[in-house]
């Protein structure tokens, strides 16, 4: 309990800083069914605005929504006539109801892989899945959430678009912003992958390094929309985040359209911040209150990187306070040593019967190789934590290999080529039969 007031003090300055800047609580933005800003810890409700902290108690705000009047049979049928990305779902998401218009990247609806090679060689009967977001725009699941957070930002009247990012968030808010017209200006760690600094400069956006980890990152951009300086300013991940997070939702919502409007038993999600998770919960959660899934349990894992597994280690210990670490794996768009949703993490994988754990640099350069060979999809190390993290939950008993499971592979291996550079030729040969088969390749 003391241990709850503690985060909330530290999360204090954060948060009189956030109530201060509102630019506008303008209760009539039109952000569809969305209703108002609900504290995730004490419940209380604020309009609709450009604030993630709540005023009474400084916990985290959320969207809450009015769903009343939606009908299942007719919200099934309007979503399987919509468009194939994340708007089939706008009557479920913080978006006017005519966003499949405006221009943005239309991200979603990406690929379900049934990963009947992959099950084979972790021994899997009741049903492998890979749910492929490498097919996102910018190649990461970070397209999903910038939508949302891009039309928060317009309701809201910002100009100017930013974020704190370990990489994927950094191309895909330069990217919407290009396409929104947008001025863009983000912050990375300065040394990331060159991939993900490639992958986020080439979209003609302003791109500032920092000299320090994500956290550093993080806690600059939270002085920045206190100053002056950053006045206009939408970051996407800060004072637009209950807008962003829910970007999130519609993973569930696809996983579960995909399989034919059923609940996966498991699900192995990574964890940065920890946001994804939580959100693919409350994805999970509304489809079973909408009466679009029936109503069973479902399992949800999470999975980190053992060079950062604040998580994990507080999972382990059977902790509900999450410690901080210095991250140091080669799973950069997950290493927040720091990850603001950690204690919802926790909650959420003992309420549903699942788990936390981590997996080596070793383990995840092994699993990136692995689902590579197996189902052809070339995952980022983020994809190899969750793979690699799977193979060891069913290792270890912790994961029924008889159930339905899906995996979140949530980016692009482009990004991180560093991680697998020592795969490459199997052979240099002279242009002759000869040489091809004194290279014992015939
Ligand atoms: C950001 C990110 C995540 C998860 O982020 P959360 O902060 O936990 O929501 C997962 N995978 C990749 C590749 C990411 O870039
Ligand atoms: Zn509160």
């Amino acid at each position: 309990m003391a241990k709850r007031v503690v985060r909330k003090m530290r999360r204090k300055g954060l948060a009189s800083m956030a109530v201060q800047t509102v630019a506008t609580t303008d209760s009539t933005v039109d952000l569809g069914p969305a209703s108002a800003l609900s504290c995730r810890e004490c419940g209380h409700r604020v309009p609709l605005g450009p604030v993630f902290a709540c005023e009474e108690c400084f916990g985290p705000l959320e969207i809450a929504y009015d769903f009343s009047g939606l009908d299942a049979e007719e919200l099934r049928r309007r979503i399987e006539a919509g468009p194939a990305n994340i708007w089939r779902y706008a009557p479920l998401l913080p978006v006017p109801a005519d966003v499949a218009g405006k221009p943005n990247l239309n991200p979603g609806w990406t690929n379900l892989v049934k990963a009947d090679n992959l099950a084979r060689e972790l021994g899997v009967t009741g049903g492998l899945y890979v749910k492929d977001d490498s097919g996102n725009p910018t190649h990461s699941f970070k397209d999903r959430v910038v939508a949302q957070a891009l039309e928060a930002a317009r309701a809201f009247g910002f100009t100017t678009l930013s974020c704190s990012s370990t990489g994927n968030l950094a191309g895909a808010v330069g990217a919407a912003a290009a396409r929104a017209g947008l001025r863009s200006c983000v912050f990375i760690p300065h040394d990331l992958e060159q991939g993900k600094i490639v992958m986020a400069a080439v979209y003609g956006g302003e791109l500032v390094g920092i000299e320090g980890n994500y956290d550093d990152v993080n806690r600059f951009c939270s002085e920045l929309i206190g100053d002056p300086a950053g006045e206009g300013w939408g970051f996407v991940n800060v004072n637009l985040r209950p807008y962003y997070a829910e970007g999130s939702k519609t993973l569930a919502y696809e996983i579960c359209e995909q399989l034919g409007w059923r609940l996966p038993d498991q699900i192995v999600v990574p964890i940065a911040s920890g946001s994804q998770l939580t959100k693919i919960d409350k994805g999970l959660r509304e489809l079973i209150a909408l009466g679009l899934v029936e109503d069973r349990p479902y399992k949800i894992f999470g999975a980190q990187a053992a060079g950062c597994s604040p998580v994990s280690t507080a999972f382990k210990a059977g902790h509900d306070v999450v410690r901080p670490q210095k991250p140091d794996t080669i799973a950069k768009s997950l290493a927040i040593g720091n990850p603001a949703d950690g204690p919802y993490v926790l909650d959420i994988a003992r309420r549903t019967g699942g788990a936390v754990e981590d997996v080596t640099d070793e383990e995840i350069v092994d699993a990136i190789k692995l689902l590579a060979r197996t189902e052809g999809v070339f995952a980022e190390t983020a994809g190899g934590v969750t793979v690699g993290v799977t193979r060891k939950l069913i290792e270890n008993g912790v994961l029924d290999p008889a159930k339905t499971t899906v995996v979140l592979n949530t980016g692009d291996g482009l990004k991180t080529l560093d991680a697998v550079a020592g795969t490459g030729l199997t052979a240099t040969i002279r242009p002759t039969l000869d040489s091809f088969r004194e290279a014992g390749l015939a």
